[in-house]
């Protein structure tokens, strides 16, 4: 929803407009659908105002966005979401011509984990194969062995798909406590109740 109102939702097309799928018995395609609602102002004893929408309850058919079969009553919907429903063509597609991750099976495009917090899958190719943002992770890790030591630490770097240094153990010049140090920061030799005692 758009924080049209100072972050609550106001009468504007925007947010009254509902978005929701319907997946298709026979093909499994998921149709994006959105239906404009109404939108009435309340305000309630203790003074609290706002918007509260209402949709249509009735049903309607749907022909399948994908396989044009008929889908009969669906919630009632006002059109495709076509830039939705374009997209799923395509990760529809591309998961037929086997464009998916070698080790999870999720198509370039697709969403993949919660609505929020999740990402959609980019897919990269690493010795031949195509594999997931996520699990490209957990391959490169188990490929490449991990240089981290006594005095250093690496993270494994998903997009670089290399291990890059990222604490560094150094020794205080003055008091030679050690301490570990984020990597960007290993110019810092002397600790700071040294460094604030100078
Ligand atoms: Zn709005
Ligand atoms: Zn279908
Ligand atoms: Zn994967
Ligand atoms: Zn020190």
């Amino acid at each position: 929803m758009p924080n049209c109102d100072f972050g609550g939702p106001c009468d504007c097309l925007d947010c009254r407009t509902d978005q929701f799928s319907v997946k298709c018995p026979h093909c499994e395609f998921s149709n994006d659908l959105t239906v404009v609602g109404h939108a009435s102002y309340t305000r309630d004893k203790k003074g609290t105002s706002g918007y509260v929408f209402s949709y249509p309850t009735r049903t309607k058919d749907l022909i399948c966005y994908s396989c044009s079969k008929v889908i009969p009553g669906v919630r009632y919907y006002d059109s495709y979401n076509e830039t939705m429903c374009q997209r799923n063509l395509k990760i529809e597609q591309d998961k037929l011509n086997g464009f998916t991750c070698s080790s999870c099976d999720a198509t370039e495009g697709e969403l993949k984990g919660p609505l929020i917090g999740g990402f959609i899958v980019k897919l990269i190719k690493y010795e031949n194969k195509l594999y997931c943002e996520s699990c490209i992770v957990d391959i490169g890790r188990k490929k490449i062995p991990d240089p981290s030591n006594n005095n250093e630490k690496y993270i494994f770097n998903g997009k670089t798909l290399k291990w890059e240094l990222y604490k560094v153990k150094i020794s205080c010049p003055s008091c030679h406590k050690n301490r570990w140090l984020n990597a960007e920061n290993r110019w810092k030799t002397m600790c700071k109740k040294c460094y604030l005692n100078l």
